[in-house]
């Protein structure tokens, strides 16, 4: 195999490339939990194509549903026309995720992306409100095109967009999030009329804020946001994306808190195997849009629903969430330690399930912790407003050997880097 020259990147790839520079080196194979780079070198993989692989790399049950259906001529690609592999999806959806925990979606194909959810969950609510605001919180990350990077609330995303943002309203949000502050200001802010004019169509929440930090939403915040969204009949948005599809234990994010958002978006790891793909679920009355009111070329992308549908009989009992449980246990117990053991880090340990981190003290320790884990062979991100938590994403079918080994990495990363 030739080797691939890193200047080729640098030379020919547009400057906003971003991981290219975090992580400087050319990965060319993954299986599970690890990845090797072109020198043969071995990384075990705590990012996850952050969130998108929470079964790891390469599953081989889908890999085999996908090599079976490739091999026997499936339809790749159909825009959003009926075909086996869509309906089984719809199917096995409804009876393996939705029935069981008493949800009535209806199953929209909104694009490919994680944005492309956003973005129809965002037009769909002002079409069926006839109202234009968005409500959003300090830190929420849902995009990057201009109506979901409306709803963003981090100041270095929005500037990409270079003029102000409109139609949005960002709400303060308190990190602890178990304070009502929060709240008791959206009350009386939607008491004294919203922002002047209309109410807003529709607030937009991520239950656990993966790039703002790690920001857990407790249960009773959850539950008190519900309720004043039904109060003054506001569509509840919740964003999905990164910490669904059991990334906190359960399928659902949202399902501990027990409330029943209107409008859900998924993307990231719902195909299972890295396949774009996303879906919007939807009250069914709130299923207004004509036909050709809202499509796109890339709805129908025949790969993912195969290998979607595969991952879901992850589902079909409950071994994989109790193993979650079980993982997260040992992981916030584990950096309980290490927070505990090196306090020149000021760490505070962070997340729900296998969406955890640390908030450091500096902003820099952060990326230092991440570059030394790097050095180390571990490949974990960090997030919030100011990069100063490192995020811990292992795939959710970690081996508990490896799960231990990369805490290890971490423990070690920690102590070089606070010496
Ligand atoms: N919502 C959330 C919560 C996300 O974390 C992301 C991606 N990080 C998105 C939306 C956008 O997804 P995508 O990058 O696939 O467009």
């Amino acid at each position: 195999m030739n080797k691939t020259d890193m200047k080729v990147f640098e030379k020919h790839e547009s400057e906003v490339r971003s991981y290219c520079r975090s992580f400087p080196t050319v990965f060319n194979e993954a299986k599970g939990s690890k990845m090797w780079d072109e020198d043969g070198n071995e990384y075990l993989d705590f990012f996850s194509g952050a969130g998108a692989l929470n079964y790891g790399h390469n599953d081989p049950k889908m890999k085999e549903a996908l090599i079976d259906y490739i091999t026997n001529d499936g339809i790749t690609h159909s825009l959003d026309k009926a075909t086996t592999a869509k309906g089984q999806f719809i199917e096995q959806f409804n009876e393996v995720i939705l029935k069981p925990r008493g949800f009535d979606y209806k199953i929209m194909f909104p694009g490919p992306t994680g944005t492309n959810t956003v973005e129809s969950a965002l037009k769909l609510a002002r079409k069926v409100t006839g109202r234009t605001d968005v409500i959003s919180f300090t830190n929420g990350f849902h995009g990057m095109t201009i109506g979901s990077l409306s709803v963003t609330g981090n100041a270095a995303k929005r500037r990409g967009a270079g003029v102000p943002l409109n139609h949005s309203v960002t709400m303060p949000y308190d990190r602890f999030m178990d304070s009502a502050d929060t709240l008791d200001y959206l009350e009386r802010f939607l008491e004294n009329g919203g922002s002047g004019v209309d109410l807003p169509a529709a607030m937009i929440v991520e239950t656990v804020q993966g790039e703002g930090g790690i920001n857990v939403a407790s249960k009773e915040w959850l539950q008190r946001l519900e309720s004043i969204c039904k109060r003054w009949d506001i569509l509840l948005i919740i964003d999905d994306v990164q910490a669904g599809v059991g990334r906190t234990g359960s399928f659902f994010s949202f399902e501990e808190a027990g409330i029943t958002p209107d409008i859900v978006c998924m993307s990231k790891s719902l195909s299972g195997y890295g396949v774009p793909f996303a879906i919007t679920l939807l009250r069914p009355d709130l299923d207004i849009w004509a036909p050709g009111e809202h499509n796109g070329t890339f709805r129908g992308n025949n790969h993912a629903f195969i290998t979607a549908t595969a991952a879901l009989d992850y589902w079909k009992d409950d071994k994989l969430e109790k193993s979650v449980k079980h993982k997260a246990e040992i992981t916030h117990e584990y950096l309980q330690k290490i927070v505990e053991n090196y306090s020149e880090l000021k760490g505070e340990v962070r997340g729900r399930g296998l969406m955890v981190g640390i908030a450091c003290g500096e902003k820099e320790l952060a990326e230092k912790v991440a570059e030394k884990a790097f050095e180390l062979g571990l490949i974990m991100e960090t997030a919030g407003p100011d990069d100063e938590v490192f995020k811990l994403f292992p795939a959710i079918t970690i081996e508990e050997a490896d799960l231990k080994k990369g805490l290890e990495i971490i423990e070690e990363s920690v102590k070089s880097v606070v010496k």
